[in-house]
Order: structure tokens, then C-alpha cells, then sequence
């Protein structure tokens, strides 16, 4: 019988947003945390409190982000559309999981793991359209949320938030207040979402990129120099697929 279960977390560590495989294991006496290119996850024994093992990763922070970032400096391999298959997904590691003989239709994201049905062999562009078409809608519930909490910081409302697919811009916002976000955004760190948010609302009070604009970006994200270079760094393997 296996004991063992797994559910995907999100936790603050330092200033960025982690999501993280939490795996329970009735076997274990203590707890493990692990950085690869799945991204973060922690086994701990069954019946632990949250907040004890949350308290073990605060202490680990520094060492993890410092992990996380090294792993995303490195270039994920292509995409192949083959069965375990490393997917960028905010900052971190998806895994494809083709499933054969299980014809269900809508991809579904399981303990870090990207579930496929296969009713039929399936060629590696439908496979591709199906991931993109699940990466859009979760981009967009993500932006959404983000979006809702981030105004009400800046006091300005957006009027309508939808996806682009531009090569050339991560984001613009009109002075009507329609914001178009990068749908290949949701394969970043929550903090660079973030940021790119924090930019396109910030247009809602200076419609251009003088110091004052960048003033209020700042006033509502302070680290938005690093993350701006961290993007610039990371944005080009965002277009993999
Ligand atoms: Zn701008």
C-alpha cells in the first residue's frame, strides 16, 4: 500500500513566491528538502504541522533561492511533446505526463505533474496545442488574481485584462486601462509576473516611462530593477514554446 501522498504549495521565501511539492511520507522521521530541476520539494513525515516545515524552508531560504536560480540561469531542453517532459510553469518545473488509453480531454496539474489523456497516439502538435491552450487559461486566472490584488495597492483599476502572444512586449496597458499580458508570463516566477503587472498598472497614473512612472513602479514593487534584469535574463526561453 503506498502511504505517501503529495500536494503542490505555495510559499514566500525572501521576496519571491515558490511553488513548491510538498510530499508526505509515512515512513519518514525527519524532514528532507530538495532543489533540482523540478524545482523545490520537501518530504516530511506524516502528521508534521505546517508550520513547522514551513519554518525549516524559511531557514534554508537563502540556500534554495540561491539553488533556484542557478537551476533557471540554466536553458530547460527543448520541448519534444514527449512523456516527461520538464514544462517551465511560474519558476519552476512541470512535468508532462502523457497517459494512454485515458481520454480526457483537458490537461490537469497533479502533484507537479501535467496529466494528458490519450484516447488515440497523439502527434506532438496537437500535444503542444493542448499544453499552450491549458497554459493560457491559467495564465489568465493567474493575471487576473494578481491583477485584482495589485490595484487596489496602486488605487487605480483596470478595465479589462486579456492575453497576448506578442514577440516583442511582455505586457501594454491603454489609458483606457485594457491591459494585454504575455500569456508565456505564467512560465515565470511569480515575482516577475508580478513586476510586469506592477509596470502595466503603474500606467494607469504615468502613461509614459519618465522618473515619475518609475517612482510609483517602485512604490509598488521595490525590487523591480532586479526583476526587470531577471527577466531579461530568463524571457528568452519563455518563447520555447
Ligand atoms: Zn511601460
Amino acid at each position: 500500500m503506498n502511504m505517501d501522498q503529495a500536494r503542490s504549495h505555495r510559499i514566500r521565501l525572501g521576496n519571491e513566491e515558490i511553488l513548491c511539492l510538498v510530499r508526505q511520507s509515512a515512513r519518514r522521521r525527519s524532514i528532507a528538502v530538495r532543489v533540482d530541476e523540478k524545482g523545490l520539494t520537501v518530504t516530511i513525515p506524516a502528521r508534521l504541522r505546517q508550520a513547522e516545515w514551513e519554518s525549516v524552508l524559511q531557514s534554508k531560504s537563502g540556500w534554495i533561492l540561491d539553488k533556484l536560480g542557478a537551476l533557471r540561469a540554466r536553458p530547460m531542453p527543448v520541448a519534444l511533446w514527449q512523456d516527461g517532459q520538464p514544462l517551465p510553469y511560474l519558476g519552476s518545473a512541470i512535468e508532462l505526463q502523457l497517459t494512454p488509453g485515458t481520454p480526457r480531454p483537458t490537461p490537469r496539474l497533479l502533484d507537479g505533474q501535467l496529466h494528458i489523456g490519450l484516447s488515440s497516439p497523439l502527434t506532438t502538435d496537437v500535444i503542444e496545442k493542448r499544453v499552450v491552450h491549458w497554459y493560457r487559461q491559467q495564465a489568465l486566472l493567474f493575471f487576473q488574481q494578481r491583477i485584482a490584488a495589485l490595484q487596489r495597492q496602486l488605487d487605480v483599476v483596470a478595465n479589462s485584462v486579456s492575453l497576448s502572444s506578442a514577440r516583442t512586449r511582455w505586457g501594454s496597458c491603454t489609458s483606457r486601462g485594457d491591459i494585454r499580458l504575455n500569456w508565456r508570463l505564467i512560465k515565470a516566477p511569480p515575482s516577475i509576473i508580478d513586476y510586469v503587472i506592477c509596470h502595466e498598472l503603474s500606467h494607469l497614473v504615468e502613461l509614459n516611462h519618465s522618473p515619475a512612472f518609475w517612482q510609483v513602479v517602485g512604490s509598488l514593487c521595490p525590487d523591480y530593477l532586479a526583476l526587470r534584469k531577471a527577466l531579461k535574463i530568463a524571457g528568452a526561453s519563455y518563447y520555447d514554446f
